[in-house]
């Protein structure tokens, strides 16, 4: 039988309990999906590669079938060197089907063969993204149900590590759709 592999690839500054409960969702309906950490995108970050490549390894390394490597390049070249056939991604709202439609038909066109997979977010995650947990965090907010406690252990690290600036920084890392 053949064996599918999936990509999930994304930013992931940091990973939050959207994207873990994506992830997990995804995990199920593959023989294995690799969580793709993006190393250089178009958007500011709080966090480097390597430190969000650790945390999405520690929110998912209970899972068997998930393995979390960092990339740059092209998602699809990624893809295909993994010997990925599906890539997959969350939708929250109709803002992030008009990105992922563009994004799908731009890898279809580099990458006919690789098919693109959404899951719905769950309902319960539906509000969040990076940009919100960074903010909440950095005014001092309850973060505890919407990130994994190494994240929010992570985040104050990371924002005392900051000091002063962390709220220019955080807010120098919004993004209008992560
Ligand atoms: P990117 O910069 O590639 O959009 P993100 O880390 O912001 O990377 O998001 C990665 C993927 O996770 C995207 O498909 C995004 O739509 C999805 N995602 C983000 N937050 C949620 C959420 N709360 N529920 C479901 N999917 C989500």
């Amino acid at each position: 039988m053949r064996m599918i592999r999936a990509l999930y690839p994304g930013t992931f500054d940091p990973i939050h309990n959207g994207h873990v409960d994506i992830a997990i969702r995804a995990a199920r309906l593959f023989d294995e999906l690799v969580i793709g950490i993006y190393d250089s995108p178009p958007k500011s970050l709080l966090f480097d590669t390597a430190q969000r490549l650790a945390l999405a390894r520690e929110c998912l390394a209970h899972q068997p079938n998930i393995r979390v490597l960092p990339y740059r390049g092209l998602t699809v070249e990624f893809a295909a060197e993994i010997g990925a056939s599906v890539l997959v991604r969350g939708l929250r709202a109709i803002s992030d089907f008009e990105y992922e439609l563009q994004m799908a038909h731009t890898n279809k066109k580099l990458a006919p063969d690789i098919e693109l997979m959404c899951l719905m977010t769950n309902l319960g995650y539906a509000y969040l993204s990076s940009t919100i947990l960074k903010e909440v965090a950095v005014l001092g907010g309850d973060v505890s149900g919407l990130a994994p406690e190494v994240v929010q252990a992570a985040l104050r690290v990371r924002l005392a590590e900051l000091g002063q600036s962390g709220a220019n920084v955080v807010r120098m890392t919004a993004s209008t759709r992560d």
